[in-house]
């Protein structure tokens, strides 16, 4: 999940992915004295993962649907029907979270924020579990990269907050990779909303396990059901594996008998 520059023909010459070995060191830095300070919030495809919306969402104090219409629009990953959340543009391409002072929610901004500029490639849903290849993204008007501090992909992330978040989004980054190999065939939009409510609109997930024959259908345990009445982390990661099921037909979670 990366960030990406939008609306822009001449894309591929304004910045260029170059690969680095996962102990090396690149420099950069980012703060409010770089002469280009929020260039990089505008013109821009911020795409959110779950633990993103649900953290933005609680610090707004809104639920995920009004979330979902305020500061988000739907995008479909290049070349498939998945749909993909990102945060929306504001008049003159600017991130909407976007303030005159830098970013507004930076204590809770979206993982793809924290690990820019560094990314790391997608590995296919058949390929092996190994080394990660890291790249670095250097945008011609980022200055941050000839600042003096070093760092490898692994410090950096952990600086700005990122690793915790990565591992959160571990199976459910597993579930994206395979549904972009996937053919969906007729049964394509009931997969998709189920997949948009539980990625995205957590509050009506709750809603649909708590007020509908959810629990009557399927054998959870009383102190899962318990954990995930009011803990939304906890609630996300159930959701993960309900995904599971109703995408693949596989996991923990099984009808009663
Ligand atoms: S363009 Fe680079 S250095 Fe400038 S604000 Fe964005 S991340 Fe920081
Ligand atoms: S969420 Fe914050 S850091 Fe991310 S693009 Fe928007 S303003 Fe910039």
């Amino acid at each position: 999940m990366t960030q990406e520059r939008s609306n822009n023909p001449q894309e591929e010459e304004r910045f260029s992915l170059r690969p680095i070995e996962e102990g090396a060191r690149f420099p950069f830095s980012c703060h409010p004295g770089v002469s280009c300070f929020n260039e990089c919030c505008k013109q821009i495809d911020v795409l959110l993962t779950p633990f993103d919306v649900v953290r933005m969402k609680n610090v707004l104090g809104i639920q995920s649907d009004e979330f979902m219409v305020k500061y988000a629009e739907m995008q479909k990953f290049k070349g498939t029907e998945l749909p993909l959340l990102k945060l929306k543009m504001n008049e003159g391409e600017k991130c909407v979270f976007l303030g005159e002072e830098g970013c507004t929610i930076y204590e809770n901004r979206p993982v793809v924020c924290r690990n820019y500029p560094t990314g790391v490639a997608t590995k296919k849903p058949d390929e092996e579990a190994g080394k990660n290849s890291f790249f670095i993204i250097e945008e011609k008007m980022c200055k941050g990269h000839f600042e003096k501090d070093q760092w490898t992909v692994h410090e950096y992330k952990e600086n700005q907050g990122a690793t915790e978040l990565d591992k959160q989004n571990h199976t459910w980054l597993e579930i994206v990779a395979r549904l972009k190999s996937m053919e969906l065939k007729n049964d394509r939009d009931q997969k998709m909303n189920i997949f948009i409510m539980v990625s995205y609109d957590l509050d009506s997930f709750r809603s649909f396990v708590f007020n509908s024959s959810f629990l009557n259908r399927f054998d959870i345990k009383d102190e899962v059901v318990s954990q995930i009445k009011s803990d939304d982390e906890e609630l996300l990661k159930f959701g993960f594996e309900w995904l599971k099921f109703a995408l693949f037909a596989e996991g923990p979670i099984h009808p009663r008998k």
